[in-house]
Parts: structure tokens; C-alpha cells; sequence
């Protein structure tokens, strides 16, 4: 017998239950904590992991995360032979192409300005640019970075993007390598984070980055809150030098109440609702990596544990 053990929100366990039944018999869905014999479960799927529940599957395989990321996971808790595999499936990355783009004409359309002004009963007229006259640069070419590029296209903004190795994408002017940072800064008027949180990433966006962006720069981090020195975004917005930021990851989530990023009209704030896992399609995405795996395919979003990402 092979069985998958779920961990966590029973509706969406139910679902997928009846999925794999219909889709996989051959692999028995399980639901925590009716793990039934622990020697027949070759994959887990969870968001968090314990180490009691690591210690009570003695047969796992794959670790497939609910997310996109699985920098909230302790991979140190896995066995070194346990493979893990990142979620990647149309609703993560629909959803998050669309808040991208979402954001991108939100900042380049000046919104916050406009609803501070609101606030104020001003009615103030900023000068009003075209989407040519904007240059949106995308941190990490991966299948969000690549995703939210291919939505902004039509828009007409000049499009950039920065990776850790080469990548060619029609119509993008791409950089690689933290040599070609700066020169990708330069040229950025919005700037998006879309890199994966690893030691390489955390606290990448800082003062000494928005120096190299140009004067009056905007900001959109739907990454992780990892990614962002928040004071340093407070004292880039404080100085100019960033002039609004769409956040939707924060160091710490819910952003606590008093957090002064609450009270700057100059930040929009969403609550990491960018990019969604959807229980409809991601089964789907979790059924045909299982059955690849049976089949011994490679296992598509596999993790390097070795880089984090
Ligand atoms: P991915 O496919 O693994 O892509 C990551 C990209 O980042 C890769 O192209 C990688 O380069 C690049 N990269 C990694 N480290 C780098 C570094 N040090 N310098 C420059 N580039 C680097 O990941 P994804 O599916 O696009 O997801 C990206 C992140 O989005 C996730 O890790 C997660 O944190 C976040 N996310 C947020 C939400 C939300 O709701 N806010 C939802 C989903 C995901 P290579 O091509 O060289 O490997």
C-alpha cells in the first residue's frame, strides 16, 4: 500500500481526498491524524512541519509544501534522502501575475498619492506618465517572476529582470549575477521582489539597495517579509528616495497594529494574499507529481535543499 498524508484544513483534505480517489487510486489519501500504518506513507503534504510528525512516518519519500516557498520549513527536521517539492501550480501563479501587475499600474498611477489626497478632501493633478516612460524590473526569473513579466507585457512598461543565472526572455532586458545588480538597479523605476528567501536573499532589500535604484523609485515586495530591512524602507520613504511601496509579505504577519508602516499613506499594505494556493487546481499539480514519482519522473518544483530555494 501507498498512502500521502495531509496535513492540515480538513475542507481542503476532504477534497483532496475525493480527487486522488477519482484521479490516483492507486494511492491512498490520508488525512492527519488518521495516519493508519505510518510504513505506507511515502508522501506528506503540509505547510508546517513537527518533528513528532517527521518521527512517525518512517517511510517518507517527498515533502510537497502547500506553498510556492518552503523557506517556512525547517528542512533541518527532514532525514537527508526525504525530497522536497514546492507547489507550483495556475492559481499561485495567476493570482500573483495579476497583483503584480495590479500593483505595478497602482504605483505608476501614483493611487497612494491620490488616496492620501482623498483623505485630505485635496484635489491635487500630479503629472501623468505612460507605462513607456516606466521601467518595471523584476527580481527572480522563476515561474512568478517570469509569470507576472509575461502579465505586465501588454501594458507597455520597459521590462527588466534580474536572476542568479543568465535567462533570455523576449521583450525583458535581463541581468544575472550580483555583478549586473547595480547596472538592473539603476535602470528600475518600479522595483518587484520576486526571489525566493534564502540566506543568499534576506534583508536584500536595504538602503544600500534603494541608493542604487533612481530617485523616487517604487517598491513591491510580494516575496517574503524576510527580503525587506524595514527601517530602511521607512527612511527611503522618509528621505524621497522611495516614494510608495505595495507590500504584501511583512516581517512579521499580521503587521502588528502600531507598525508605522500602518500609518504611512505611502505604503499599501496587502496581507500576503498575492499569489494564492487554490485547492482545485493545486491537486491537480499534486497528482501528477505523485504519478510522476511512481513512474520515476523527474519531480517538477523539486527543492535544492543545498541553495534553499
Ligand atoms: P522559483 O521558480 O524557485 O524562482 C526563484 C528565482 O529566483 C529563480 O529564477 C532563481 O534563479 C532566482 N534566485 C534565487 N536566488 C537568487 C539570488 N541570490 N539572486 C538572484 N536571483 C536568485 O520561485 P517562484 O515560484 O518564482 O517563487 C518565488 C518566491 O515568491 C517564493 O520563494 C515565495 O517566497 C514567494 N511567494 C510569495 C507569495 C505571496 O503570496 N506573497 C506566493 C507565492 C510565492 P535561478 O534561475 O538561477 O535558480
Amino acid at each position: 500500500m501507498t498512502a500521502i498524508l495531509h496535513v492540515g484544513p480538513e475542507e481542503r483534505g476532504q477534497l483532496w481526498q475525493a480527487e486522488f480517489r477519482h484521479a490516483l487510486p492507486a494511492v491512498e489519501f490520508r488525512n492527519w491524524p488518521e495516519i493508519g500504518n505510518p510504513a505506507d506513507i511515502r508522501y506528506l503534504v503540509a505547510w508546517q512541519l513537527t518533528d513528532a510528525l517527521i518521527a512517525s512516518l518512517p517511510a517518507l519519500e517527498v515533502l510537497f509544501s502547500i506553498g510556492a516557498g518552503v523557506d517556512q520549513l525547517d528542512l533541518s527536521r527532514l532525514p537527508d534522502h526525504v525530497r522536497i517539492v514546492r507547489m507550483i501550480e495556475p492559481g499561485i501563479t495567476t493570482t500573483m501575475a495579476q497583483y503584480v501587475a495590479t500593483a505595478a499600474l497602482a504605483l505608476h498611477r501614483d493611487l497612494p498619492f491620490y488616496r492620501e489626497a482623498q483623505s485630505r478632501g485635496e484635489w491635487t493633478q500630479l503629472p501623468t506618465l505612460l507605462c513607456e516612460e516606466r521601467s518595471v524590473g523584476v527580481m527572480g526569473l522563476g515561474e512568478l517572476g517570469r509569470a507576472s513579466l509575461r502579465m505586465l507585457a501588454p501594458l507597455g512598461f520597459r521590462l527588466r529582470g534580474w536572476n542568479r543565472s543568465p535567462r533570455a526572455i523576449e521583450g525583458v532586458e535581463c541581468f544575472s549575477g550580483a555583478e549586473a545588480l547595480d547596472a538592473f538597479l539603476a535602470g528600475t523605476d518600479i522595483l518587484v521582489c520576486l526571489l525566493p528567501l534564502t540566506d543568499d536573499t534576506r534583508g536584500i532589500l536595504s538602503a544600500e539597495l534603494f541608493a542604487k535604484l533612481p530617485h523616487g523609485a517604487r517598491l513591491i515586495n510580494a516575496a517574503r517579509g524576510g527580503h525587506l530591512i524595514e527601517e530602511d524602507l521607512t527612511a527611503a520613504l522618509q528621505s524621497g528616495q522611495i516614494s510608495a511601496a505595495m507590500l504584501d509579505v511583512t516581517q512579521v504577519e499580521p503587521l502588528p497594529r502600531d507598525h508605522p508602516f500602518r500609518s504611512d499613506p505611502r505604503v499599501v499594505i496587502t496581507p500576503h494574499i498575492a499569489g494564492v494556493t487554490r485547492i482545485e487546481t493545486a491537486v491537480h499539480s499534486l497528482i501528477e507529481n505523485v504519478r510522476g514519482h511512481l513512474a520515476d519522473s523527474p519531480l517538477r518544483g523539486e527543492v535544492d535543499r543545498g541553495r534553499g530555494y
